[in-house]
């Protein structure tokens, strides 16, 4: 059997942060197994290959969500990347990092090492912000990192309206909303560097594969870990995928899941490290009962109003015929053009009631449309969209393996909207976006409200609205929680070792314990880059003081 010191299952934002790291000492020796084939297809690099990549069962997983109650019965897509990046190679490109409470949250919780000042050198050591010297303050941003952090440069009357509407309204426009604070309207941080997707793979694990001491195998698809005892010893993959070779491989000193919330989870349970009962009913073996795996799913969910529009152009009329070629010719010879936007364009931070301490709302605006269903159709009328969701969502739900077949799909459910607290957020959240698409300086582009129609007033007609086309904002997270010994359904322990075992840790999405008040990427390797910290023995890089 081939031996590493580190096998890495996942090359995706964390499997690529950690590979990179690792292997930056040539006398450790690492393997990264990743499910899916090479990032070599354009469609991840040109920003608007996103609605491609979104559908595309190459470089995605295509899973999608158990129906519920309050999705109106429907099943949700949940998107997961399967390339080299994972979803950081089909996600939106945006960068957002949450609130200082997010973290401290953590700590708060018994986290030791998790608040904001323990996280933050970690959220610098990723970046290049790549702003004029006024905007990017270091004691929050990073200036060497291996991801360039860009402004959206695109400009447009919509947008510009939009954002003029938001200050009218009382929110501030906000230079860095991965600064000092979060709240405000700003155009959104994005990593994209010249036009193209700058994702995990491209950013960390590309410039170290070179490396002798490094190997990068695809269409590697891990089915099982192999344990002899409580101890992680190595990894059964599928070499070529399903009915492929199978292959093992040793790791002397430790198996290191990068799987994503949902893959993650997965892969424990058909191992034999879970709930017992949900083991027992798929008929396998028990070798390490753990109850919090899988649990303690949550995920953004996000209703949106699109307005129909007059007298401008939206990207929906620039995406056909004639305008789309001129918008690739624009991007062919590096000007601004629609083939590098991402989905959003601008972000709000803001409160569902003022009198609440935290800010809970996330609103995203765009000068487009989508037909019903997951973002990847656009309308074949002039429109605009806002959606909004609640940040830190109280709804909890799971990932559970549908069989030990190690391809097929397992159990995802959200559980959307199932806690009070997150309806009346969303509630909130839904009558100022109404308000947001429909302010005074919009009013000369504003025709009419598409959907759900600005005959719906009602409580009950908006939360039928959010029902009928509420939808993923792509951020399964928490299904290997992190936790303190007191705490028997956590999953990892702050140093992100699996409860109970050996030589196995966790390092991706499913660690969190609650949700960041954010996209969770940058979140993602944040945690990477501390993990590689913590598996190399290094002193955790000095906290940030900050200011009460
Ligand atoms: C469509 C979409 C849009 C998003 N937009 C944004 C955004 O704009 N900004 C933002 O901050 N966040 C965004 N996110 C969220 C963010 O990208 C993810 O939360 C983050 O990338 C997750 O990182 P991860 O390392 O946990 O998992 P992933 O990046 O998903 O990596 C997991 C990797 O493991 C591989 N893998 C899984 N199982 C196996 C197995 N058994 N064997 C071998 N390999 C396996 C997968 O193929 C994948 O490559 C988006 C996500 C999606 C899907």
């Amino acid at each position: 059997m081939e031996s590493f010191d580190y096998v890495i299952v996942g090359a995706g934002s964390a499997g690529s942060v950690l590979a990179s790291r690792l292997s930056e000492d040539n006398k450790t020796t690492v393997c990264v197994l990743e499910a899916g084939p090479s990032d070599w297809h354009p469609f991840i690099h040109i920003p608007a290959g996103f609605m491609y990549t979104l559908v595309n069962p190459r470089v995605n997983w295509l899973y999608s969500s158990e129906p519920s109650e309050w999705t109106g019965g429907r099943r949700i897509a949940a998107p997961r990347g399967k390339t080299l990046g994972g979803s950081s190679s089909i996600n939106g490109h945006i960068y957002n990092r949450g609130q200082r409470l997010d973290f401290d949250g953590w700590a708060q919780r018994g986290n030791r090492g998790w608040g904001y000042a323990d996280a933050l050198p970690y959220f610098r050591r990723t970046e290049n912000r790549m702003a004029s010297a006024n905007d990017a303050d270091p004691t929050f941003r990073g200036s060497d990192g291996a991801l360039p952090i860009t402004d959206l440069e695109w400009r447009d009357p919509l947008c510009e309206a939009f954002i003029e509407g938001a200050v009218q309204m009382g929110i501030p426009r906000n230079k860095d909303y991965n600064g000092t604070q979060q709240a405000g309207v700003s155009y959104v941080q994005r990593i994209i560097r010249n036009g193209r997707r700058v994702s995990a793979a491209r950013g960390y694990l590309h410039p170290a594969m070179g490396r002798p001491n490094l190997s990068v195998r695809t269409h590697a698809h891990a089915s099982n870990l192999i344990l002899e005892g409580k101890r992680a010893v190595g990894v059964r993959y599928l070499k070529g995928g399903k009915g492929g070779t199978p292959v093992e491989v040793r790791a002397t000193k430790e198996v290191i899941l990068c799987g994503g919330a949902v893959n993650s989870p997965q892969l424990l349970q058909i191992s034999g490290i879970g709930p017992a009962p949900l083991l027992k009913s798929l008929g396998v073996e028990v070798k390490h009962a753990l109850a919090g795996v899988g649990e303690n799913l949550r995920d953004h969910y996000a209703p949106r109003f699109v307005a129909r529009v007059k007298d401008a152009e939206t990207i929906n009329e620039k995406s056909k015929g004639i305008p789309l070629v001129r918008e690739v010719l624009k991007y062919a010879f590096g000007r601004q053009s629609i083939l590098a936007l991402n989905p959003t364009l601008i972000y709000v931070f803001w409160k569902s009631d003022p009198n609440v301490e935290n800010y809970d709302l996330q609103f995203t605006f765009t000068p487009a449309s989508y037909k019903e269903g997951v973002q990847s159709t656009l309308d074949d009328f002039p429109g605009m969209t806002i959606a909004s969701w609640q940040q830190r969502p109280d709804s909890t739900g799971y990932v559970r393996a549908k069989t030990a077949d190690p391809f097929a799909a397992p159990i995802i459910q959200p559980n959307y909207l199932a806690a009070e607290s997150d309806r009346r957020v969303l509630l909130a959240g839904m009558k100022i976006a109404r308000k947001l698409i429909s302010s005074q300086p919009l009013q000369k582009f504003y025709e009419r409200e598409e959907f759900p129609g600005s005959e719906k007033q009602s409580d009950d007609e908006l939360l039928t609205a959010a029902k009928q086309r509420g939808t993923t904002t792509f951020h399964l997270m928490g299904t290997c929680r992190m936790g303190p010994e007191n705490d028997p359904t956590s999953v990892v322990d702050d140093q992100l070792r699996v409860r109970g075992m050996q030589g196995l840790r966790v390092v991706d999405a499913s660690i969190m314990p609650t949700m960041p008040s954010a996209n969770l990427n940058a979140s993602v390797l944040m945690i990477a880059e501390k993990a590689a910290d913590m598996i190399r023995g290094k002193a955790p890089l000095e906290a940030v003081k900050l200011a009460d």
